[in-house]
């Protein structure tokens, strides 16, 4: 199937920068959140980083109002995806909130329409079960800032099928991004691996191993990490990766997490 409309759900910090990648790469797209002005807000930060782009140099004036002509806004989820080859939900980390968004994208986004998920930690297969569509329900799963990072991990829940991974990979790829196909465990592999390094620094805090100074300048000049895993933790939000943390914990029963 030919990709060429794309909705994106929720306009915060993932889904305006993916909406952004989108529309820079040729894709129709339509951005939906529950609030104009929450819309809006996003759309400010896509200006601004594409204004980023031009000052590198890898974009022009004229690019920038043909990528922004792209984008349509609405805040309405059903006429949102009622278009849609390909539903990118990123709305807030939330299990109620994102199955309700799927048990509704589901009813009125095209059949045939691939409905993907942004989620750092929620189950693919737990989302796909609402839809009715399973096999069409996958993680697209992108990295912060989203224009810039080429990772997107690409998640299979059980009923996943081989087309759906096989259109997904090819649209990733269509972003000038690098897929990864992963299998539907809990922290998928970058949170998976990144959250229990970083926890074990913290540990190293803990128990006065070093200073956190010292551990952040081992990890970078030792493993050639451009950040240190406690400068890291700061960035993502120290109560974020005790979700995680938890995520793993409930979903893989170990106490090391
Ligand atoms: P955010 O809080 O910046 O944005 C979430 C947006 O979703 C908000 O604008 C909110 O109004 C909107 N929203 C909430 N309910 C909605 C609904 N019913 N319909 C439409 N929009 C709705 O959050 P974020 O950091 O962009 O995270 C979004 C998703 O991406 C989460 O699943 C998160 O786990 C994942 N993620 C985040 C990062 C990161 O570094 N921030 C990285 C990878 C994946």
């Amino acid at each position: 199937m030919s990709m060429k409309n794309i909705s994106v759900i929720g306009a915060g910090t993932m889904g305006n920068g993916i909406a952004h990648v989108f529309a820079q790469f040729g894709y129709a797209v339509t951005l939906n959140d529950i609030r104009d002005d929450l819309i809006e807000k996003g759309m400010k930060t896509i200006g601004g980083n594409l204004d980023r782009q031009i000052k590198k140099g890898a974009l022009t004036e004229a690019d920038k109002a043909k990528i922004l002509q792209g984008i349509s806004r609405s805040t309405d989820l059903r006429a949102a995806v009622a278009k849609a080859d390909l539903v990118v939900e990123a709305a807030t980390e939330n299990r109620e909130v994102k199955m309700e968004i799927f048990r509704a994208v589901a009813a009125a986004a095209p059949p045939g329409a691939i409905l993907a998920s942004n989620t750092s930690s929620i189950s693919i297969t737990e989302i796909a079960s609402v839809t009715g569509r399973a096999n069409r329900v996958i993680g697209m799963h992108f990295m912060n800032p989203v224009p810039v990072m080429k990772l997107v991990e690409v998640i299979r829940g059980l009923s996943t099928d081989d087309q759906t991974t096989t259109e997904v990979l090819a649209v990733a790829r269509s972003l000038d991004k690098t897929p990864v196909e992963v299998n539907d465990y809990p922290g998928f592999i970058s949170n998976r691996v990144l959250l229990p390094m970083i926890n074990e620094a913290v540990y190293c805090v803990i128990e006065g191993v070093a200073t956190p100074e010292s551990i952040d300048t081992v990890m970078k000049l030792g493993m050639n990490h451009p950040m240190g895993p406690l400068t890291l933790a700061d960035f993502i939000g120290l109560d974020v990766c005790l979700a995680i943390m938890n995520v793993l914990h409930d979903g893989l029963g170990d106490p090391k997490y």
